[in-house]
């Protein structure tokens, strides 16, 4: 048993980044690194470095970076200990544990037991289940599927749970807490939340059960219930099946997102391998940020039902936002994934998601559904409705595109395209000159823009090159403190990343990048850091230091006599007064640079 601070000395030591790199990521050597398609963006070609040396790696595609326990943490989505303790695992480390952070772990350990104990038991009941074993039949889900999804049963009873856990000398209130049993309100004791369902436990990155959903075998109103959310379990971000989906989705650059359990085990089943479902919930930015690290193409497969298709134009900004290619599949009426599925019709299926329309197509194509285009009147209707979601399109090659479909559901048509295409044209612009008007009134007037001449980017530039120098073991880290202070570094992660080397140099005497990567782990100063390291050529190394130092002061002295000149016009202006904060910033500024000439600005 080992301290935790030791515990992360140990599993880096006994853990190559490489191995486990090379586990989801094809690494091919490339000088003193390894490269591979990043596994957190979609890219072509290869920006995902791996240095063997320093253990670290980084992408300079999207700009994430790190070492074991941060790439964990991200590919998993998993916290720093929860990573530490998956990676302790594999190396065979065992980490003792005390106070606070130790009980709350242990908090999570429960739960996870419990809800093994339950899933093993819920798996059992299935098997002595005929009624539960023939619906499964009926849905064309396999034996191998069964124990792949590790399906169960709820039995019909109270307290078929509660009991076995409490044969099992499991806590009730624990039990409660992991959401599988609720006290009653009546009397002592505890009974079974889930009852006379099909259960389908939701597994998270490392196959432990987080929740169970299931879905009713009786008369429950309640179709499908999930478990409440725990200290292991957040709606909001979890995806059903995405655990089998992940490496899939990386190979395909593409997720098919679904809405219920059956239809994403269809999927995968068929071969959709990278089909996830959401959890009976709309699709938020977290569902998306996990996503995220895998593709950034989705295909949203949702009932053709109103509610599914509401879902899925809900569920589509969330995901342009974060960048997403996104395509919905126009699914027949009354048909879900897995009701297409079930047919074994494979190829069906593959054409449809080939199929499936841009978001913007798929509005027009909704906006004209629902009108009875045989009649003027009704072409006039639905013509008014897909003008509306046009007039809303910023891009206006895309307009036109759409223009030109629309043009057929014209009732002039038939005497002109080029008057039809006229007309919906003058009227998406007539609409879009109303929406920018109402936008002008609504802003305010914006402040007149300041005319710096000097380049703050070579300022921080210059930063990072002397950061750099220090992290490569070029200059002591003391000696560029004394002349240039962490705290005066211009950039918020040059400064961050200053103030992180000195205060390491000041606790051990010198600098070592590994431990630093892991402290500054998702913060502006680690991706600089990972930056820097891996990034930095021979040749930027190896300006003489008091060279860039100079360069450093002469770019500050520029800033600060832009910023005088700025503050003056101010003054001169009256924006700004004697006795204002900003006049007295202006008066230090002249004493301090008098004297001093802003060369060559
Ligand atoms: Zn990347």
């Amino acid at each position: 048993m080992v301290q935790i601070t030791d515990a992360v000395e140990e599993v880096r030591r006994r853990i190559d980044i490489v191995d486990l790199v090379s586990q989801d990521v094809a690494l091919r050597r490339s000088g003193r690194n390894l490269k591979g398609l990043c596994p957190f963006h979609s890219e072509k070609t290869p920006s995902f470095h791996v240095n063997p040396e320093r253990q670290i790696w980084k992408c300079f595609g999207c700009g994430a970076g790190g070492d074991i326990f941060s790439y964990v943490q991200k590919r998993d989505n998993m916290t720093f200990s929860e990573a530490l303790e998956w990676l302790a695992r594999r190396a065979g480390v065992t980490i003792e544990r005390g106070g606070r952070a130790g009980s709350a772990q242990s908090e999570k350990q429960k739960i996870f037991k419990i809800n093994e104990i339950a899933c093993e038991f819920f798996q059992e009941m299935l098997s002595n289940s005929e009624k539960a074993r023939a619906y499964l039949v009926e849905r064309g889900v396999s034996e191998s599927a069964i124990r792949k999804y590790k399906l169960g049963y709820a039995p019909d009873a109270w307290d078929a749970l509660a009991q076995h856990l409490g044969r099992k000398q499991v806590s009730l209130a624990e039990a409660a807490r992991a959401g599988l049993v609720i006290a009653r309100e009546s009397s002592e004791g505890y009974y079974d939340r889930f009852r006379d369902r099909l259960i389908f436990p939701i597994l998270d990155a490392s196959d432990r059960v987080v929740a169970f959903g299931g879905r009713t075998l009786g008369s429950d109103p309640a179709k499908y219930i999930n478990s409440p959310e725990s200290t292991v379990f957040a709606k909001n971000k979890t995806l059903y099946a995405l655990n089998f989906a992940r490496r899939a989705i990386v190979d395909q650059d593409q997720v098919i997102v679904v809405e219920g359990y059956m239809d994403a085990i269809a999927a995968q089943e068929a071969g959709f391998e990278n089909t996830v479902a959401t959890m009976g919930t709309a699709l938020t930015e977290e569902h998306v940020n996990v996503l995220a690290r895998f593709t950034k193409n989705a295909v949203l497969a949702f009932d053709a039902d109103s509610s599914g298709m509401a879902a899925a134009l809900r569920g589509s900004p969330v995901f342009e936002r974060a960048g997403f290619n996104v395509r919905i599949m126009v699914m027949p009426k009354g048909e879900d994934p897995d009701s297409l599925l079930r047919g074994g019709d494979r190829h069906r299926f593959t054409v449809m998601i080939e199929k499936a329309l841009p978001v913007l197509d798929y509005k027009v194509k909704l906006a004209l559904t629902g009108h009875d285009l045989r009649t003027d009147e009704g072409k006039t209707a639905a013509l008014k409705a897909a003008v509306a979601v046009l007039a809303e399109v910023e891009s206006a090659v895309e307009r036109e595109r759409l223009i030109k479909y629309l043009a057929k559901y014209h009732p002039n048509f038939s005497t002109g395209t080029i008057r039809a295409e006229d007309h919906i044209r003058s009227e998406v612009e007539t609409l879009r000159r109303r929406a920018v008007r109402a936008g002008e009134a609504g802003r305010s007037r914006e402040e007149p823009t300041q005319h710096i001449r000097t380049n703050p980017n070579l300022l921080e530039r210059l930063e990072k090159i002397v950061l750099g120098t220090i992290i490569a073991g070029k200059v002591e880290a003391g000696k560029v403190f004394e002349v240039i202070p962490a705290k005066e570094f211009t950039g918020e992660s040059t400064r961050q990343l200053a103030e992180a080397l000195y205060s390491q140099f000041l606790e051990l005497g010198k600098i070592k990048v590994e431990s630093l990567i892991t402290m500054l782990a998702d913060t502006p100063a680690g991706d600089l850091l990972t930056e820097l390291t891996l990034g930095l050529d021979e040749s930027e190394l190896n300006h003489p230091f008091d060279e860039v130092v100079r360069a450093i002061e002469r770019e500050k002295k520029k800033l600060r006599h832009a910023r005088m000149r700025a503050l003056a016009q101010k003054f001169q202006e009256g924006v700004i007064k004697k006795g204002d904060e900003e006049f007295e910033e202006y008066w230090r500024l002249v004493k301090e640079l008098k004297g001093t000439s802003s060369n060559a600005v």
